[in-house]
């Protein structure tokens, strides 16, 4: 059946009622947020413009990073490979300290055009199962999923404890790295009549993204069709366009200098999707998904 847009009373109200709700919900306001998303052969569905007004789903700039221990962590080397000589940065958006750490997290970081939050709480699920966790945990088995094949892996953060780092870090992280591509792992918070998945990708900012919206883009698609093909996700029907979005609001992606999207996982406050968010058996083997096609993506630039 069709679903509906989500402007009518009830996700309004919810609106009202679950304010940050949006795991990038920007909290600092909000540029306008052009949608991108059509695929190349022009099959753009429907899939909602409407991001930003639904209860939430927009997403302040989630994409934070931890403050706690990060860096580069894991790897150091690399292993043998297919992915041998590359280096992937995942970053679980989010921490689990942020909630109790507004002031520390609502200080204005840069984030390109603009300064913005150094991060958000992020969303949570009917159940109470919280994004923060939810993007540790994937993230930790991407990175397993990428090193086993060879790949450098830097997480931006280890642990759900603590505070950030802030979205500038997360992004300077991934810089610093020279990474080959990251990844911001996110599971969003929208319209419980919504379901579904989507890829972010970094719009065109002179001065910030102009060097990275090609192959970002292209990470974006191969992860769009990937997760479509094999994670059980549904492309989303509330937000996006064919599961693609591009966006100019996010300082983890304007402030990165190597090819960056975040991925939406899913809908925290759909049913549908949340049996599957909060299923670790389902994370585990998505998140191999997501690995392979930053795998694909990886080994196609090379090419
Ligand atoms: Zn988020």
């Amino acid at each position: 059946m069709p679903h509906l847009r989500p402007f009518g009373p009830t996700a309004i109200a919810a609106a009202l009622l679950v304010p940050l709700a949006g795991c990038t919900t920007a909290a600092d306001g909000a540029e306008p947020r052009p949608h991108a998303g059509a695929r190349p052969d022009g099959t753009a569905q429907d899939g909602g413009d409407g991001g930003a007004q639904d209860g939430g789903s927009g997403d302040a700039d989630a994409d934070g990073g931890t403050g706690g221990g990060t860096g580069g962590d894991s790897g150091d080397a690399g292993g043998d490979g297919p992915l041998s000589g590359f280096t992937v940065v995942i970053d679980p958006g989010h921490n689990g300290g942020n909630a109790d750490a507004s002031e520390e997290i609502s200080r204005q970081v840069p984030a390109g055009p603009n300064d913005k939050e150094c991060d958000t709480v992020g969303a949570e699920g009917e159940s109470g199962y919280e994004e923060h966790a939810f993007t540790l945990d994937f993230s930790l088995h991407m990175r397993d999923e990428l090193e086993e094949r060879g790949a450098e892996v830097v997480l931006t953060r280890e642990d759900d404890d603590g505070v950030g780092p802030c979205i500038d870090e997360r992004a300077e992280i991934g810089n610093e790295a020279g990474a080959d591509a990251a990844v911001s792992v996110h599971a969003d918070g929208g319209p419980e009549s919504g379901r579904g998945f989507h890829v972010i990708a970094p719009g065109e900012l002179d001065g910030f993204t102009d060097d990275i919206v090609g192959p970002s883009m292209r990470l974006a698609e191969e992860l769009r069709d990937t997760f479509e093909a094999d994670s059980g996700v549904p492309i989303a029907d509330y937000i996006a366009e064919d599961g693609l979005d591009e966006r100019t609001d996010l300082g983890g992606l304007n402030m990165s200098d190597v090819p960056k999207v975040f991925l939406e996982a899913g809908n925290m406050r759909n049913a549908d999707d949340a049996e599957l968010l909060e299923d670790a058996q389902w994370r585990e083997d998505a998140a191999a998904v997501a690995a392979d096609a930053v795998a694909a993506f990886l080994l196609a630039e090379e090419g």
